[in-house]
């Protein structure tokens, strides 16, 4: 199939507490590093996101932990930092970013997990500094993992208001705002600095299964249509919720040229995230 970059992966390695662990069991991962790196290079994944994945107790797992997971990576996994709304854990995020300038690549925030809007000024340091050092912010959208999640403030619509205050900085919508993927594609279309990862999106089996990858397929396509391109949509698996196999057959999917697939595979990620 080619290059591809994954926008959007998840480890903790062998932790037991990590929230993601019911998904590896649904899709028969291990989910460790170990594992994670030869699904990459057996899928010709030459760099990869890795982002925070909530721990049991509800907090992510820390920076640091991904920082180091990165550096056991060989070179394959690049660390996105996971910022909670609150003034100290949001300060500690930068200044351990500030230390690692060219290192981390972007930044992750929660929104329907915390009841936070994008706009909520407890984020306007973060915003600021990402802006500053051109590092994209990553926006968890759309369903949410958990039943007591809040869609309104997971609702992809609600960056509309970030991206005109902030044309500068780069927004990116992460599982396109499934199922709002439409709203999402008017996004990419209205701003010139919003971008969406198609992580994600397809999750166990069940008697639907094909045909809602059929229809997933069709949206993602259909956004690109309306948008008038694929230059601003990434790939991403966000292991372990979907398998890199899953991912890579959605991918194939997609009724776009050639060339926009291999945009969405890795060129976008590549010179967006300069890995
Ligand atoms: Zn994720």
């Amino acid at each position: 199939m080619g290059k591809v970059i994954d926008a959007h992966v998840h480890c903790s390695d062998k932790r037991k507490d990590d929230g993601l662990r019911g998904y590896a069991r649904l899709n028969g991962l291990r989910y460790d590093l170990e594992e994670l790196l030869e699904k990459m290079l057996e899928h010709g994944v030459a760099g990869g996101l890795l982002l925070s994945p909530p721990m049991t107790g509800g907090a992510p797992l820390p920076n640091e932990e991904v920082l180091a997971l990165c550096e056991r990576s060989r070179g394959l996994l690049f660390p996105v930092f996971t910022v909670e709304p609150d003034k100290a854990a949001l300060r500690d995020a930068l200044r351990l970013a500030d230390g690692q300038r060219g290192v981390v690549k972007g930044f992750k925030v929660w929104l329907g997990y915390r009841r936070v809007y994008a706009s909520d000024p407890v984020y306007s340091p973060l915003y600021d500094y990402a802006e500053e050092h051109g590092l994209p912010v990553l926006f968890h959208t759309g369903d949410t993992a958990t039943s007591d999640g809040s869609l309104a403030h997971a609702h992809p619509l609600t960056l509309d208001e970030v991206a005109n205050r902030r044309p500068g900085l780069k927004v990116v919508i992460c599982h396109m705002g499934n199922p709002w993927v439409l709203d999402t594609a008017e996004l990419l279309y209205k701003h010139r600095n919003v971008f969406a990862d198609m992580s994600g999106l397809v999750v166990g089996g069940g008697a639907y299964a094909r045909e809602y990858s059929r229809t997933i397929a069709r949206r993602i396509s259909e956004a690109v249509y309306y948008a008038g391109g694929a230059d601003k949509i990434f790939f991403g698996t966000d292991y372990p919720v979907e398998t890199h196999e899953s991912g890579l057959a959605l991918a194939s999917m997609l009724k776009v040229a050639q060339a926009d697939r291999e945009r969405i595979l890795w060129r976008n990620a590549s010179r967006v995230f300069g890995i």
